[in-house]
């Protein structure tokens, strides 16, 4: 089991709120954002620390969408902007 330590922000020296927010992944002018994602959000600038965890198991959801993406971004019109939703 994890421990149950709050991280501090070294910036603003504030204890981090464990809330939703948005995890974002920007490769080659294509964003990937995958909403209400749990992380250690700074209180003060919003700034958001994912665990580990969370980024091993979003990134593999984000390469094979950035894999999709780049295709599509090879014909005209495509968008540059991807947001999963997941449940
Ligand atoms: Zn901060």
């Amino acid at each position: 089991m994890k421990s149950n330590s709050i991280p501090t922000c070294v910036e603003h020296s504030q204890p981090k709120q464990w809330q939703l927010t948005t995890f974002e992944y920007d490769e080659d002018g294509i964003t990937v954002r995958v909403p209400n994602i749990y992380a250690w959000v700074c209180p003060e600038n919003g700034e958001a620390s994912f665990t580990a965890e969370t980024v091993d198991e979003l990134i593999l959801t984000v390469r094979d969408l950035l894999e999709t993406a780049k295709r599509a971004k090879s014909r005209r019109a495509s968008p540059n902007e991807f947001i999963v939703t997941l449940n």
